[in-house]
């Protein structure tokens, strides 16, 4: 295989990435741009598929040029993508027919709650490992079919295609060429079969979606085809995909059965290795795949925290007690633990394991002597407490991380780290390089294309930066969750 680089694309929910690595996996060069957020009405968003691929031919032309890096130069393309987000297109004009439909975006909510009536929870999570949710691709497509004209019909008749963004990049890239996903994208669908590894014909007939529609699946690291686009000026093979929390957990070598890592953005998403068994959740957590190479399946328990970077946002742009967000570590260390003030960041409802969408947030245990700092590092430990709650949902699912490997913007904070590995008894390990995802795709990528002998060479790659160990007595740690948990129970809304 040609080429000295990799090159791998991050395309996310608020913009989109290109890093150029060599084949140490040390980066060479990235470039970001950002793209627009289309809200058209309350709990509804969308991204212009169109602002999403000007901005990933855009800083893909960017990070190659700040290299002068020509096509030939790049053994292979690997994508990892926010995860779910819908997209319709046309097979022949390539045109989206609706603007893709975000992760986040409610609008199905009716819906899965109709089918949920109907009693069909049950046969959905047993084949797809995910709730009847409006986060989650099937119903989205749904939507999309029922709501623009003469959709579903060029739909049954196999002219439109449908993707995740993975795929919609990937048909992008290759001109039409390739429509493909890879096994982690396809497992967040609400129609694929985790088990057989298919689109599920019943699960299809449920939710009304025309199998004509639906790329091939594949191994995260595949023959996904040839990207001729003008923006690599030549051709490069694409060798692999994987959605961004997946990812992220190949970037931390998560390759063994019990491998944990926490990924601490504008939210939090926790997934656990669970080997070759797809281990059901008692506890409202989601089971999906981890990764498939070389035709084996990994599979993970995942847990997601809506709001953990984002409450150091709240801090400073509507409470403004606080600068910037790395402001929280010097004001939390001077402060130390706070035990009376609880912050619930539960702005827009709780996830796992509580899955109460009506809960809202609130500061509770106030007293005169409470202030700016009190609540700045109760937020803070907030986070952590969700972490606990994610992590004490997987342990009575049967596995139980011995240590924790976290990544993103969130991680640069030392004193939270601490106080995160004092409040889940385990080790937190923080990495060198704290880009897990985009590392974890270019990965995918060197390993299919013979660069890289194995994907688990990432093992020994993976540089400890600092490992935090707990140290706290179990007295307190039980009584700062007993506060936590009263804390929670008094948002929660009442059934
Ligand atoms: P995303 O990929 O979701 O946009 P990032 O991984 O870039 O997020 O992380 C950014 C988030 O991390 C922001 O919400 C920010 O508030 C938070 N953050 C960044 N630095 C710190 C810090 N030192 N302490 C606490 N939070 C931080």
């Amino acid at each position: 295989m040609s080429g000295k680089y990799l090159l791998a694309i991050d395309q996310g929910t608020s913009s989109s990435r290109t890093v150029i690595y060599n084949h140490r996996a040390e980066v060479l060069s990235s470039a970001q741009q950002e793209f627009p957020q289309i809200y058209p009405e309350p709990g509804w968003v969308e991204h212009d598929p169109e602002a999403i691929w000007a901005s990933v031919a855009a800083v893909t032309r960017q990070a190659m040029q700040k290299l002068n890096a020509v096509a030939a130069d790049i053994s292979a393309i690997g994508i990892t993508n926010q995860r779910e987000t819908t997209v319709i297109w046309d097979r022949e004009t390539g045109k989206c027919v609706h603007n893709a439909i975000v992760w986040q975006d409610r609008r199905t909510a009716a819906y899965c709650q109709a089918l949920k009536n109907d009693g069909l929870e049950s046969k959905v999570t047993e084949k797809t490992g995910l709730r009847l949710d409006p986060y989650f691709s099937g119903t989205k497509i749904a939507w999309i079919l029922d709501n623009v004209d003469g959709v579903r019909q060029r739909a049954e008749s196999g002219k439109l295609a449908f993707g995740t963004i993975d795929s919609f990049l990937l048909w992008r890239l290759s001109g039409g060429r390739v429509h493909a996903t890879d096994a982690t994208n396809a497992s967040r669908t609400l129609l694929f079969n985790i088990h057989t590894q298919d689109w599920d014909d019943e699960l299809l007939e449920l939710l009304s979606v025309p199998r004509a529609m639906l790329p091939d699946v594949r191994d995260c690291a595949a023959d996904y085809g040839v990207a001729n686009d003008a923006c690599l000026g030549g051709e490069v093979p694409v060798c692999g995909i994987a959605g961004d929390q997946q990812a992220a957990l190949i970037g931390q070598a998560g390759f063994d059965y019990g491998m944990t890592k926490s990924t601490y953005g504008t939210g939090c998403f926790v997934i656990a290795n669970t080997g070759d068994k797809a281990l059901h959740s008692d506890n409202q957590l989601l089971t999906t795949i981890a990764m498939r190479i070389d035709g084996d399946v990994t599979y993970g328990l995942e847990g997601s925290v809506f709001v953990a970077g984002s409450a150091m946002q709240w801090l400073r742009d509507e409470l403004r007690i606080i600068d910037s967000a790395p402001e929280s570590e010097a004001i939390a260390t001077s402060t130390g633990i706070v035990t009376d003030v609880h912050v619930v960041p539960a702005f827009a409802g709780l996830g796992a394991p509580y899955w109460d969408p009506d809960a809202r947030g609130a500061i509770l245990g106030l007293t005169r002597g409470s202030g700016r700092n009190e609540i700045v590092t109760a937020t803070l430990q907030s986070v952590a407490y969700q972490t606990h709650d994610l992590i004490e949902a997987m342990s009575d699912d049967g596995i139980e991380p011995s240590v924790i490997r976290v990544d993103g913007g969130m991680v640069a904070n030392n004193w939270f780290l601490q106080f995160l590995a004092d409040v889940l008894d385990i080790p937190v390990e923080r990495p060198k390089n704290v880009e897990s995802t985009v590392l974890g795709a270019a990965y995918l990528a060197g390993y299919r294309a013979g660069v890289v002998r194995s994907p688990g060479e990432l093992s020994t790659l993976w540089e400890r930066d600092e490992i935090f160990q707990p140290s706290m007595s179990s007295p307190q740690r039980e009584s700062l969750l007993q506060g936590w948990r009263d804390a929670v129970n008094r948002v929660r809304n009442p059934d």
